[in-house]
């Protein structure tokens, strides 16, 4: 329960995170004094977002930017446009940062913005004056050494693009670190756009070989074929395993003997999404929680494996492209019947990492090729996962549990050995 006055006790995602926060709590009594760290945001600034519209009336809009913890260095997190987008909604994916960068032992605390808007509702020029808007009002939080967003749900490089120069022209010189997932050349990173499903697929082929499951032939079924789950499926495709069934908005596909992909690359090159796939025969949304898998990457949405459908899965490892997409209960389901899941804060990381380095380049204005940063990547989620690992082993704990572990671990002793100021 959260004991904030501006929190609501209602079902938010806030009250999942600290139901989350209470499982890892028995693992840190030795620290247990600093818990409540992580359950209160550091820094909640609610900002009024108000814009001229391309026919001269004015609406405000009700944006957000969350620095859960600051503990590790500066806040990481993207920023959301979705008409959804509320306090509590940023608070508990700001604080999931923190676990994420921590997870990963990357120099950062987590962070979270958003406005609540539908970014399909403006026109172009309306999304920059509102992108705009909304930087110069968070400007003073925001910075290189502060905090630095990057895109989330609704935005995108083009979106960062305005919020570097906005931030920029505000300290009267170009700071390209102020953000990530910036264009290529306005100081973005190379590889950046498939790093998250390459980190998908890397900590998928490192947890395999530990429960023995070989890739060659693997049956992989992919809800999400958007950015991370096509890239992490390419991947698996490019160990040997099979495509078998994939979900998108628009439908889901099946073949049990695996899909051509070149073929697929065509069809989605020319259609909107999967429907209509001729090398596989189209199934009914609920079917595809049933079919024949040995892998299963929801890289989607948030909350999509349920109880029922947890009970039902054939997967035998679970790879979390998508955040938050296991239900607490489903995630006990999945473990006791020995389903291995590789958690969010762990299996995504990719995305941040590379993140990390960007702004690690745009701070010594120098660029690395793709290759060094896919090696640099690889490296760093290998080590990642191994740790989580071993954790789980010793704890006799899920991985979840485990990442949670490491990652409040850091978190804490951090705070811990900043002390409490003024003491
Ligand atoms: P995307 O927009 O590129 O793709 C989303 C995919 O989900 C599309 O194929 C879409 O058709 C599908 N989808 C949407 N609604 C659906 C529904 N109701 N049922 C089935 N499929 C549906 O997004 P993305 O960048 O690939 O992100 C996917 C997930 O991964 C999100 O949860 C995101 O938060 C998470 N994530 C992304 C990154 C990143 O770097 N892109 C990093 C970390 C986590």
């Amino acid at each position: 329960m959260s004991n904030l006055s501006y929190i609501n006790d209602n079902d938010g995602a806030w009250q999942t995170y600290l139901a989350q926060i209470d499982r890892v709590a028995p693992y840190l009594e030795h620290l247990k004094e600093y818990i409540d760290t992580l359950k209160r945001p550091k820094r909640a600034l609610i900002v009024d977002v108000p814009i001229v519209m391309d026919d001269g009336s004015i609406r405000h809009f009700e944006g957000y930017r969350v620095q859960h913890s600051l503990s590790r260095g500066p806040g990481k997190g993207g920023i959301r446009y979705h008409p959804d987008v509320d306090l509590n909604e940023v608070m508990a994916l700001s604080a999931w940062m923190t676990i994420k960068t921590a997870a990963l032992n990357l120099p950062f605390g987590g962070a979270k913005g958003g406005i609540r808007v539908d970014p399909r509702s403006l026109s172009l020029r309306e999304l920059e004056r509102l992108t705009r808007r909304y930087t110069s009002e968070i400007s003073h939080i925001i910075g290189p050494q502060k905090d630095i967003p990057a895109p989330d749900v609704g935005t995108n490089p083009h979106v960062m693009g305005w919020i570097m120069d906005t931030y920029s022209s505000g300290q009267g010189h170009t700071v390209t670190g102020v953000v990530t997932g910036k264009p290529v050349h306005l100081g973005g990173s190379l590889g950046r756009i498939k790093a998250t499903g390459r980190g998908v697929f890397i900590t998928g082929q490192q947890v395999a070989q530990k429960i023995q499951l070989p890739l060659k032939d693997a049956k992989v079924a992919v809800q999400g074929f958007g950015n991370v789950g096509s890239e992490a499926a390419y991947l698996f495709v490019q160990a040997q395993a099979k495509i078998v069934a994939i979900q998108d908005h628009t439908g889901t596909i099946y073949n049990p003997e695996g899909m051509n992909v070149d073929a697929l690359k065509l069809h989605l090159e020319q259609h909107q999404g999967v429907a209509g796939f001729t090398d596989a025969k189209a199934i009914s949304n609920d079917e595809f929680w049933t079919v024949e898998m040995d892998i299963f990457i929801p890289a989607a949405l948030e909350g999509q494996i349920t109880a029922e459908r947890a009970q039902n899965l054939t997967a035998k490892l679970v790879l979390e492209g998508a955040n938050g997409p296991t239900y607490p209960q489903a995630d006990d389901i999945l473990t006791q019947r020995g389903v291995t899941v590789v958690p969010d804060v762990i299996c995504n990381a990719g995305g941040v990492t590379v993140s990390y380095f960007e702004w690690v380049q745009d701070m010594a204005s120098f660029f690395w090729s793709e290759e060094e940063i896919n090696q640099r990547l690889d490296a760093l989620m290998i080590k990642a996962i191994h740790d989580v690992w071993q954790t789980a082993e010793e704890k006799v704990c899920s991985l979840r549990t485990a990442a949670y572990i490491l990652a409040c671990e850091r978190i804490l002793r951090a705070r811990k050995e900043r002390g409490i100021f003024p003491g």
